[in-house]
């Protein structure tokens, strides 16, 4: 796709994007390719967790709910994501952490399909989407299981005593990314519930569950989305499904009238029934304004300039020799997400060289280099400079230092 002739320079002159940079506060001297596991900063959020702060709870105090409108806000944040993951009003909602919406949704869809016992979900998918499976299946007795299904052939392996599929769209390891449409379809004529977890994708591309006729969806925003570290996540219950959704978690704030204080829990019949304990509305307002990041670009153009920096990343490792060295483990550019992962034996110290280089990436356990492509703020030139870094680090083999190969608690 990337003709060799453009260099950088050319590369970052023609794109549409690259004045949304501007909108991040990015530390100088810093190439960031984490943003697939924490985004930065972007100014207007920074700007409103003062304003959350000093002037809402500061001045207003308790009155703020109302007069703020901190009552609706994760129906209103909720909403905003909604038109990012191509959901109609009132199917999404914002809040908790994906873990704990995994466990409303899986027991709320177990409930609307009493005959059947099986959860289906691939083995690669992110541990915490399969812990919340097995504490949930601990609680309910044996007659209930998990499936594991492999995630190269979903559809072949869908039989009709399953009751939920519960899956990632994009790997958090190799970015393979399923055909949501497809598998979708093929789930439900087998009767079988479906269950997306964004985490890769909301931000990143252009998401469809209304067209996909997706039951459940649920989605971090700490990511692609940049809301902060541990903003509240999503959950999405299509609308057709809302009147029949009981989540066990019967919290106040998922009452239909929380402010009437019976005794007696009466679930709200709307998305809001997924609210459980008081919001946190300091982390859920910075959240709301970085979301505005995204009220002048379009997730096709974010999703073009992902492929064309990804594209651009390989070329400038070919010619780096770089290929020969690590091994690139994702699928090909059009069946995969907004990262690609490398498989390097020494895959942690390189990383860790890197960042000692400016340049941040991850790894992921085993042996996985994995860089995280978020168009609004890296440029064509970025990928230049971080590709150099990482040649040096490697063909001069810096890496191999006691210091980077020691293990910090978060990786
Ligand atoms: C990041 C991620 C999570 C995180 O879950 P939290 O409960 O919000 O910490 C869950 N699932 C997937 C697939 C992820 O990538």
């Amino acid at each position: 796709m990337i003709n060799k002739v453009f260099t950088a320079k050319q590369l970052d002159e023609k794109d549409p994007l690259s004045c949304k940079a501007d909108a991040f506060l990015l530390p100088k001297n810093t190439i960031y390719l984490d943003g697939n596991s924490l985004g930065p900063l972007p100014k207007n959020a920074e700007k409103r967790a003062s304003e959350v702060v000093k002037m809402q709870w500061g001045e207003s105090l308790i009155t703020s709910w109302n007069k703020h409108q901190w009552i609706s806000l994760p129906q209103q944040v909720g909403d905003k994501i909604g038109t990012l993951v191509g959901a109609k009003q009132g199917q999404v909602i914002c809040c908790d952490s994906i873990s704990i919406n995994l466990f409303k949704v899986l027991s709320a869809a177990l409930k609307m399909h009493p005959e059947r016992k099986v959860i289906a979900t691939t083995r690669d998918n992110f541990p915490t989407d399969i812990y919340m499976v097995q504490g949930l299946l601990d609680l309910l007795g044996d007659d209930y299981s998990i499936r594991y299904v492999d995630e190269s052939n979903i559809s072949a392996q869908l039989t009709d005593d399953i009751a939920v599929l519960m899956l990632t769209q994009v790997n958090f390891r190799s970015g393979f990314k399923l055909d949501m449409k497809a598998i979708t379809e093929q789930a439900q004529s087998k009767g079988i519930l479906t269950l997306w977890d964004l985490a890769h994708s909301a931000g990143a591309f252009p998401v469809y569950l209304d067209d996909c006729n997706v039951d459940f969806a649920v989605g971090c925003t700490y990511k692609y989305l940049n809301g902060g570290p541990g903003a509240p996540a999503f959950v999405y219950v299509a609308r057709r499904h809302q009147a029949r959704y009981k989540q066990p978690l019967s919290g106040w704030m998922g009452h239909n009238s929380p402010f009437s204080f019976s005794p007696d829990y009466t679930p709200d019949t709307s998305v809001k029934q997924n609210l459980c304990g008081t919001p946190g509305i300091i982390g859920m307002s910075i959240l709301d304004a970085a979301l505005d990041v995204f009220d002048d670009v379009s997730l096709k153009a974010i999703d073009e300039k992902s492929k064309k920096l990804q594209a651009f990343f390989i070329v400038e490792a070919k010619r780096a020799s770089l290929l020969e060295e690590l091994k690139v483990v994702s699928p090909p550019l059009d069946n995969r997400g907004s990262q690609i992962a490398f498989a390097h034996e020494d895959a942690y110290a390189i990383c860790q060289a890197w960042i000692a280089q400016g340049v941040i990436a991850d790894f992921r356990a085993p042996n996985i280099l994995r860089i995280g492509f978020a168009p609004l703020y890296l440029s064509f030139a970025d990928i230049e400079k971080a590709v150099m870094s990482l040649a040096a680090i490697i063909k001069e083999k810096r890496y191999d230092q006691a210091i980077f190969k020691q293990r910090q608690s978060v990786t």
